[in-house]
């Protein structure tokens, strides 16, 4: 990188991924330059300040942010305690982003439109890894710049890109112009966005653990606005998935979200309807009637669309990017994370090597690097950027050298031969073993699925 060893390193997003990258580069005397397309840093998870996370402070702190805070006064938080998405912003995002080193190279409100090599679109390959990457961003003032950097990290997550609510990975016809009858994936149902939900007839659609949450939020509001309706559509022949094991079940949390769900839907609480596949929404004067393919129709006020994310890969179409066909993850990680094989969170420790795309210095990491999967976890998203900026340092050995201690979640360690039953493919076996370091603490994205879709059904 000689040429280019006088120019920042991009980190696009600051979320705890991002910022924690920012981190390493600044131990490594590198120069980082973040872009945060939000007001603040955590924008993403400013809009679910109000869930609690799942996993405790000690997997949800990097340690180098921790290293970069820890002169400057800050109080650590417990470390076993379960923080909510607002704390993890007042008590650690925020004052990250406010010490000088990180808060003097964070542009916010700037968000990064496309990515490419200066002066060459992808089909150009001399001297390519030796070029620097151009970085094209809509800053606040509405002004349009490009910036050139040595190398980028993208960490700008997938809250931006929900899932659509039609079958088929397509919008139902009809999606896009009942727009405003659809709130966004995580509302405060109870809190800030209570008068959207108050009194009215709500459908959510999904059968993750978002889903759960807001159903059960929603039931709360209920009891306190009694016209409040709440409609419940699953894809799936039954529910079954999202109750989990009740009080057998691995993860004690969700056995109690899912038989508290159970018995609101067995009280009628809950109007469910399995089979329900969207295939058009047609806006009505006061609402929204939603149809599945088999022509139900569900007539309600608003849509909560628990759907799930994918990455927006649209910023990058001028990169040369190698990624899993099916996950959208790098091609060496989505057989690991595969949602029709995996739930569990717990996936080899992973670096650089399996992170590489061919366009040389460039990296997704953090929640986009999972794709379409939904098991990332911020434990993993920490150690993926430590081994990233130490290739980019140039000091291959730290970056080969991955390590973490990631818990085994409830799924992987009660289902004998762990969750990992997929072959893992050459490039992931450069790291350690597919689980290989269990531990009995229960960390993971509580999905319900033993072994992913495959074993749903
Ligand atoms: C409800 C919920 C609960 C979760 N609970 C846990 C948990 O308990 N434990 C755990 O380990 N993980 C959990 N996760 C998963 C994951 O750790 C979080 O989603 C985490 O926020 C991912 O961090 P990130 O930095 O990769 O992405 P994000 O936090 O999404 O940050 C990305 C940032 O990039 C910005 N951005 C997006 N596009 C652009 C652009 N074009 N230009 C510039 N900036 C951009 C966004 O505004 C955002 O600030 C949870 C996720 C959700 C949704």
């Amino acid at each position: 990188m000689d040429s280019l060893k006088n120019l920042p390193i991009a980190v696009i997003g600051a979320g705890p991924v991002g910022l924690a990258a920012a981190a390493y580069l600044l131990e490594r005397g590198l120069q980082p330059l973040i872009f945060e397309a939000g007001p603040t840093a955590g924008a993403a998870i400013e809009q679910w300040r109000h869930i609690r996370l799942f996993s405790p402070w000690r997997f949800n702190l990097d340690a180098a942010a921790v290293r970069l805070l820890e002169p400057t006064g800050w109080v650590p938080t417990r470390p076993t305690a379960l923080p909510y998405g607002g704390e993890l912003i007042d008590n650690y995002l925020a004052p990250l982003a406010a010490i000088p080193a990180i808060g003097s190279r964070l542009q916010t409100g700037a968000r990064v439109l496309a990515v490419t090599r200066q002066g060459m679109d992808k089909t150009h390959t001399r001297n390519r890894g030796t070029t620097p990457f151009v970085v094209r961003v809509e800053h606040q003032d509405g002004q349009v710049r490009d910036h050139a950097v040595a190398g980028v990290i993208d960490a700008s997550g997938t809250w931006s890109t929900r899932n659509p609510l039609g079958t088929s990975g397509l919008p139902a016809s009809g999606e896009e112009s009942a727009a405003e009858r659809i709130a966004s994936p995580l509302p405060d149902v109870t809190g800030r966005d209570r008068g959207t939900f108050a009194g009215r007839r709500v459908l959510v659609v999904g059968a993750g653990h978002s889903a759960a949450n807001t159903l059960i939020n929603l039931a709360g509001l209920a009891q306190e606005e009694p016209d409040t309706a709440i409609v419940w559509a699953v894809r799936g022949p039954s529910a079954e998935k999202v109750y989990g094991g009740g009080d057998a079940d691995g993860l004690p949390a969700r056995g109690q979200l899912g038989s508290r769900l159970r018995r609101l839907v067995e009280a009628g609480t809950i109007e469910l309807h399995t089979g329900f596949g969207i295939s058009a929404l047609k806006s009505l004067d006061s609402g929204v009637s939603v149809e599945s393919v088999d022509g139900r129709l569900l007539d309600v006020d608003v849509i909560i669309p628990c759907t799930g994310f994918r990455p927006d890969l649209d910023i990058l179409r001028e990169l040369r990017l190698s990624l899993d066909p099916a996950v959208e993850a790098p091609t060496g990680l989505g057989p690991l994370i595969d949602p029709e094989f995996h739930s569990c969170g717990t996936v080899a420790p992973h670096g650089a090597k399996l992170l590489a795309h061919p366009d040389k210095d460039f990296y997704i990491v953090g929640m986009k690097s999972y794709g379409r999967a939904p098991t990332f976890l911020l434990a993993t998203g920490y150690e993926q950027v430590r081994s990233v900026v130490a290739a980019l340092a140039g000091d291959q050995a730290a970056a080969d050298t991955v390590h973490l201690e990631l818990p085994e979640t409830g799924v992987c360690s009660t289902d004998g031969g762990t969750s990992c039953d997929t072959p893992a493919t050459p490039a992931a076996t450069q790291d350690a073993g597919c689980c290989s370091a269990p531990e009995p603490v229960l960390v993971g994205f509580p999905t319900g699925l033993a072994h992913g879709r495959s074993g749903s059904n």
